[in-house]
């Protein structure tokens, strides 16, 4: 496929195909942990890089490649570089989201280096921010994301800051980051920038087109989209600096992926296109049931003209994504209870799968948290967590709607 020729639906089905030496019409999954050399000669061309091809499994393998060029594209598809010219991304995959976000930072960071980021990241990044790099000597600072004059002020005074770290939407709240504020900053400041998109996928948004340096996502969830494997690639706009820098700290943290999770991955992105399509008018409905009813107060989906972040979705996400969260006037009992009622919808933390999911922060992902911190994120304890899925949209709604009438007796 020539890339950036064809449209986004194409670009999931086609992108980063190679055809099959034996014909094959999918790409097979290479289950070997090694690769043969012809010749000693052949073995250091290859690691030299003067020769392209596999070495190891754990530096790459086919599968991956394929979900890395695929993924890559669809960060790219319509978007020039400084020069004109198609931008061109390059991407690693890893076997895990958190694995891609070490590489990352474990890259680019030493000690006495700073990060820059806001409050309300994905549990897992906040807990790396919290209590694994400060003992290596990297500090992190947590800015008000509605505040850039203040980051901006940071950057001026401490050129220590080497990355500035964006997450949009935020998780429970649906918050959003304004990417082209933030991401001017980084280049005005010539600090680094990185994304993640975990959230809004390619589809929704592209942070490349504000200058981002790199994004990533966590594979696991709307990417795959079934729920079968997890993962997480890490997108960068340099491509020789991807080769170089950030391609050897990937080897040797070891965190890539199995070819059986990148076939998988593969195989969901091609239905991306249809799948966020319906994964997001499917959550317009139900933001728009759940706002009606008289036991939900707040409905947090920045689709609904009343979420503050209404105008900047708009702005920067081609539709609002399919992740909310509510919450129930009952509180904790009146959450355990709706969560127990549920037959259709799966009681399950994670997102992004065909299946809709829903969860309860409070007796879940955040029990261990302290109420005070808890409700200082806007984790109340009645507060529900859904992941929209692609079902028919009547059967979620009349789920929720029996759910809701169950809890009602708690309140
Ligand atoms: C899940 C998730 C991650 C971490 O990815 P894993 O695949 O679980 O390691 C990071 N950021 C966001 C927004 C996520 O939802």
């Amino acid at each position: 496929m020539d890339d950036q020729q064809h449209g986004f639906g194409s670009a999931c089905i086609h992108g980063g195909h190679s055809a099959d030496p034996r014909y094959a019409h999918l790409t097979p999954i290479y289950a070997t942990s090694t690769y043969l050399f012809d010749t000693a000669q052949q073995g250091m061309d290859r690691f030299t890089g003067k020769e392209e091809g596999y070495i190891y499994a754990r530096f790459g393998h086919p599968n991956a490649t394929e979900a890395e060029q695929k993924i890559a594209l669809l960060e790219t598809l319509g978007l020039s570089g400084p020069d004109g010219q198609p931008l061109q991304a390059a991407a690693l995959l890893h076997g895990s989201g958190m694995a891609a976000l070490n590489t990352l930072f474990l890259a680019h960071l030493k000690a006495g280096d700073k990060i820059l980021t806001h409050h309300s990241l994905y549990g897992g990044t906040d807990e790396v921010f919290r209590k694994i790099l400060p003992g290596l000597g990297i500090e992190v600072l947590f800015a008000d994301p509605e505040a850039p004059q203040s980051a901006a002020a940071l950057l001026e005074q401490d050129p220590a800051i080497r990355l500035i770290y964006l997450e949009t939407p935020t998780n429970p709240t649906l918050r959003c980051v304004d990417l082209q504020t933030w991401i001017g900053l980084g280049r005005q400041y010539g600090r680094l920038t990185a994304v993640d998109n975990t959230f809004a996928t390619p589809y929704l948004q592209q942070p490349f087109r504000y200058g981002a340096d790199f994004v990533f996502h966590s594979t696991t969830k709307y990417l795959n989209g079934h729920g079968t494997a997890t993962g997480g690639i890490l997108i960068g706009r340099d491509r020789d600096h991807m080769a170089q820098v950030v391609t050897k700290t990937y080897r040797l943290l070891g965190g890539g992926g199995s070819p059986f999770d990148a076939w998988l991955l593969s195989l969901g992105i091609k239905t991306l296109e249809l799948r966020m399509e319906r994964h997001c008018s499917n959550a317009m409905a139900v933001a728009r049931f759940l706002e009606q009813q008289p036991e939900v107060g707040r409905v947090h989906y920045p689709g609904l003209a009343a979420h503050p972040d209404y105008q900047l979705a708009q702005q920067q996400m081609k539709m609002p994504g399919a992740m909310m969260s509510f919450e129930l006037k009952g509180g904790l009992e009146a959450g355990k209870k709706f969560i127990d009622s549920l037959r259709l919808c799966v009681r399950a933390v994670s997102l992004g799968t065909c299946d809709t999911l829903v969860s309860h922060p409070a007796s879940m992902t955040h029990y261990g948290v302290a109420k005070a911190e808890r409700e200082a994120a806007g984790i109340t304890d009645g507060l529900i967590r859904l992941s929209a899925g692609i079902e028919n949209v009547e059967d979620i709604i009349s789920d929720l709607e029996q759910a809701l009438y169950q809890a009602k007796g708690e309140r």
